[in-house]
């Protein structure tokens, strides 16, 4: 990377258009040097956190790129898909398809549940058809959609034989993969420039009564059969409910990392910018002070950087505990935990993804401030903060926990966290009496 042209860092600010063409051109370069294959991954989880946090120090978009075209679109194949899927995953690995994750809609973002694009089964044909209302039912916000992805995982209620069965997550082809040109019955495209992260192409998509065959359903935890009736090989509701669960928190996990990533590289650059720069000193001193030895510099960045080791203790272990979640799932392993572990992990990356998120957006402000007028400079990296980590970070959990008395126990049912600490920790299990 660091004599590769492609690689340099360049001076002056790239177009829209150039900035989305060197984060594909590097995501391949990267993706073609095959530097960590699954098997390596299976043997060592930590190895993939070690590769993200390398291309992220480097470029956040690089990271993010590689993540959502390939990573997380194999993971939620191999973990909510079958045998049937797997041609698919190959093409991936191979690089010659490239996915994305499609929940949010352009009016559904938090409510998940309220989420408008349906997969009406039709059991003539054996197809799905994916239609998108109106616009508000439009697919956004969906990284690597915008400009590249030829297939996205889409989140779309399940309808058979009249019935609403929910939210399940089918894989739709959206582009052909020679010209890259949408296919017919599928409306695609680039949200626009960002603050930020614009090397992600993130993108907006709608279905006009499209057809995909039935296999297109990621159903190994529930979905119809030919005839369009519902079955799923986990009988219990909740027990599916809580092994899905596990494979969603993908993201979450992710932008947990993510955040923490960009703290160390601003905690880094902000105490060691500290430790060279020289103000005032005392009287007749033949030097000047390090700002470091300031108290006020100190007590403006070093809480931060106590922060920032628990954040990357805590984003490692979690991090750990997804990768062996998933290739647990993608191996078969019979683990009776799986639903609890599904369950703690949803909990865990729900209350993670804002706190840590929060942390890191704040401690990047200090860190900027503390390099005084330099923190402005564009060449500081501590200006690639994650302005789009607030958006994202959706889950309110200071509001939740505010409003959790007993008697708002179903008002908090949208908090997994608080939710999930309310039921399985002994101290504040409720007793019968208040449930
Ligand atoms: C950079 C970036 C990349 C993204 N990538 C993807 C992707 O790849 N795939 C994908 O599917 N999505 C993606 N998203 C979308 C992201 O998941 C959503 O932005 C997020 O879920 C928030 O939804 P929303 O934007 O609709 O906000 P809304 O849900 O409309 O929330 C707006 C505001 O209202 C508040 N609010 C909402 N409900 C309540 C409530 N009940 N009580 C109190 N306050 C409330 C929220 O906290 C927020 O402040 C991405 C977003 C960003 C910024």
């Amino acid at each position: 990377m660091e004599s590769h042209p492609l690689f340099q860092h360049s001076e002056v600010t790239p177009t829209l258009d150039e900035e989305r063409h060197i984060a594909v051109k590097r995501m391949y370069t990267i993706f073609n040097e095959k530097f960590l294959p699954l098997e390596r991954i299976a043997e060592d989880p930590r190895l993939f956190q070690a590769e993200t946090e390398a291309m992220f120090m480097f470029d956040s978009s690089l990271a993010v790129k590689v993540s959502l075209t390939f990573r997380m679109f194999s993971n939620m194949l191999t973990g909510s898909g079958r045998s049937h899927h797997l041609p698919i995953v190959e093409a991936v690995e191979n690089g010659e398809i490239g996915g994305c994750f499609a929940l949010t809609e352009v009016s559904h973002g938090s409510n998940a549940k309220g989420m408008r694009t349906t997969a009406t089964y039709v059991p003539e044909t054996r197809q799905f058809v994916m239609h998108s209302a109106d616009f508000e039912a439009a697919k956004c916000w969906v990284g690597s959609l915008g400009k590249c992805a030829t297939h996205a995982i889409i989140y779309a209620m399940l309808i058979s034989k009249g019935t609403n069965h929910g939210l399940h997550s089918f894989v739709i082809p959206i582009r052909d993969p020679k010209t890259l040109k949408p296919y017919p019955g599928v409306i695609v495209g680039d949200i626009g420039e960002k603050i930020g992260l614009n090397g992600v192409d993130n993108g907006f998509v709608m279905f006009n009564n499209y057809a995909v065959p039935k296999a297109a359903a990621l159903d190994k935890l529930g979905g119809v059969d030919d005839n369009g009736d519902y079955c799923s090989p986990i009988r219990d509701p909740k027990k599916r409910f809580g092994a899905s669960l596990g494979i969603l928190s993908g993201g979450r996990v992710h932008i947990t990392s993510i955040s923490t990533n960009y703290l160390v590289k601003a905690i880094v650059i902000a105490i060691r910018y500290s430790a060279v720069r020289k103000q005032f000193g005392p009287e007749n001193a033949a030097e000047e002070m390090p700002v470091l030895e300031y108290q006020q510099q100190q007590l403006k960045l070093l809480p931060h950087l106590a922060t920032t080791y628990a954040m990357k203790l805590f984003s490692v272990w979690l991090g750990e505990l997804h990768v062996t979640i998933t290739i647990n799932n993608m191996i078969g392993v019979e683990d009776p935990s799986a639903a609890a572990r599904g369950m703690e992990l949803h909990a865990l990356s729900s209350g993670a993804k804002p706190l840590l998120g929060w942390a890191a957006r704040d401690a990047i402000q200090n860190c900027r401030e503390a390099c005084g007028g330099h923190g402005y400079l564009k060449g500081n990296a501590t200006l690639a903060v994650p302005q789009w980590i607030g958006p994202t970070t959706h889950h309110r959990i200071g509001n939740a926990r505010h409003n959790c008395t007993i008697n708002k126990i179903k008002s908090v049912q949208k908090y997994p966290l608080i939710l999930y600490i309310l039921l399985h920790l002994p101290s504040t299990r409720l007793k019968p009496s208040e449930q």
